[in-house]
């Protein structure tokens, strides 16, 4: 498909690019060797907020047709699959032999290519670490075409974890995924007041949990301000689901309930909407410990509702996710206070605590706080990112890549020290730089 329009999640900056399917390895290598000077990105299924994903000018490869499921192994919990496969089709296919995939980001779809070209974290990073910490090898096409099989005693395989596509083209990967007993979770919810009664709350106990987030009110003001629920949860075992789920354990629940037409217009998400949806979303759970809860209710409630996206309007919006370190919790508030003064909301706001990092120069958790807020795209969003950014990192903490859309080089270099150790393996990958993408530019990545 040449020429085609591509933008993120976050529905900002689309470009141009000359769209290649890919259905197999040698689809890859045949791209690489008819790319022009502009280069190649993989893509996957365009969930990146920014510009990870896009080419301006050049190749990018549709990586969602090399979808096969090869095999599933039962009692080691290793499945082979192609990068194209979706963490949601992988699930369906798992669970009914009692697999369940360790991370998994807000929503299930995302491709095993990106999962690992991003290294994703999900809400049980504080037990499991993240996407790369449960690969066991994987299939990489270089940019001379040729492919490798690389496990994680191999620096490329590092690279490539969180390396946004820019060493190769992911093909194939052996994932090791978690054995369960149902495909449910007990849930312990509780309503907190305010930002410090929750961030102090959130702070004990987190050991006994497998999977821990909370969401708060960042619209409403004073008392209420930073109120949230923090939720957390284990996956249930069999004698714990009631009789009426006992019967299919491991069945997929994970409804779907409408897709948004794209016809909103921008400004429709303002404080008013967002102190709506905010007052709503703290009420409809109060405080109730040991509920079971299907998939789609504990982890992916965003996946209710196909392309919300578009409800930020043709504007789009932009998420901001950082991560500092665990003792620089005041800059959570620090954030929020600064977004308030200029006058920007955010409804939704999601809280985490990452647990210890892994190897990979690239990959975005380290222990630390964690905040993502969606802030629709509108006048003097520029100047309040550049402020927040400075907070960020004088603190020591950084953004994510997947989800950055507008920072500067120096702002990843500061926050991303071994980034020069990352080049090295790159460029000896990728001599000539064919791995290339809009970020990559935009952010001076590659040299
Ligand atoms: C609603 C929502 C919630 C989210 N929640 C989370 C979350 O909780 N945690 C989290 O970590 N992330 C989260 N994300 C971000 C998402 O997990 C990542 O952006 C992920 O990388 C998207 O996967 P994708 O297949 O869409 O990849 P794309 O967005 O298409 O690509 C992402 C990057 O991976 C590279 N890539 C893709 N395929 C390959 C391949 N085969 N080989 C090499 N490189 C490849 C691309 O070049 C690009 O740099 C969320 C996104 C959305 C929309």
């Amino acid at each position: 498909m040449p020429n085609t329009s591509l933008r993120g999640w976050g529905r900002t900056a689309p470009t141009r690019a000359n769209v290649v399917p890919v259905r197999s390895a040698a689809d890859v290598t045949a791209a690489l060797a008819a790319a022009g000077p502009r280069g190649v990105i993989a893509r996957g299924l365009g969930r990146s907020y920014g510009d990870p994903a896009q080419n301006a000018g050049g190749t990018v490869l549709d990586m969602t047709g090399l979808d096969r499921i090869h095999s599933v192994d039962a009692d080691s919990g290793r499945v082979v699959v192609d990068a194209g496969v979706s963490l949601d089709a992988l699930m369906r296919a798992a669970l009914p032999f009692g697999l369940w995939l360790p991370v998994l980001p807000g929503t299930r779809q995302v491709t095993v290519g990106g999962a690992i070209g991003a290294d994703i974290h999900g809400k049980a990073h504080h037990v499991v670490g993240s996407f790369g910490n449960h690969v066991e090898s994987l299939d990489l096409v270089t940019a001379d075409g040729r492919a490798h099989t690389l496990t994680p005693s191999d620096d490329l395989f590092w690279a490539t974890v969180g390396g946004m596509g820019l060493t190769g083209v992911v093909v194939r990967a052996v994932l090791v995924l978690h054995h369960v007993e149902t495909a449910y979770f007990k849930v312990d919810t509780e309503q907190i007041d305010n930002l410090d009664e929750l961030m102090a709350r959130q702070s004990v106990d987190d050991e006994k949990y497998a999977e821990t987030v909370s969401w708060f009110d960042a619209v409403s003001t004073g008392a209420q301000f930073g109120r949230g629920l923090l939720m957390r949860a284990n996956h249930a075992t069999l004698d714990e689901l009631p009789p009426k789920l006992r019967a299919r354990p491991l069945r997929f629940d994970a409804p779907q309930l409408l897709t948004v037409p794209d016809v909103f217009p921008p400004g429709l998400l303002n404080r008013l909407t967002g102190k709506l949806f905010s007052e709503v979303w703290y009420r409809k759970s109060p405080t109730k410990l040991g509920a079971i809860q299907n998939i789609t209710q504990f982890l992916h409630p965003l996946d209710i509702v196909g392309e919300w996206n578009r409800g930020y309007g043709p504007r789009g919006f932009l998420q901001y996710q950082f991560v500092v370190p665990l003792e620089r919790g005041d800059v959570v508030r620090g954030v929020l206070d600064r977004m308030h003064a200029a006058g920007q909301v955010s409804a939704l706001n999601v809280l985490k605590r990452f647990g210890e990092g892994n190897r990979a120069p690239l990959s975005f958790p380290r222990p630390g706080w964690t905040l993502c807020v969606d802030i629709p795209v509108n006048d003097g969003l520029g100047p309040l990112c550049d402020e927040l950014d400075e907070l960020v990192l004088d603190a020591g903490g950084r953004h994510y890549l997947a989800k950055e859309s507008r920072t500067t080089p120096e702002a990843i270099r500061r926050g991303y020290p071994r980034l020069d150790e990352w080049r090295k393996v790159r460029d000896a990958a990728d001599p000539t730089g064919v791995f290339t993408s809009d970020m990559s530019r935009r952010l001076e990545l590659t040299s």
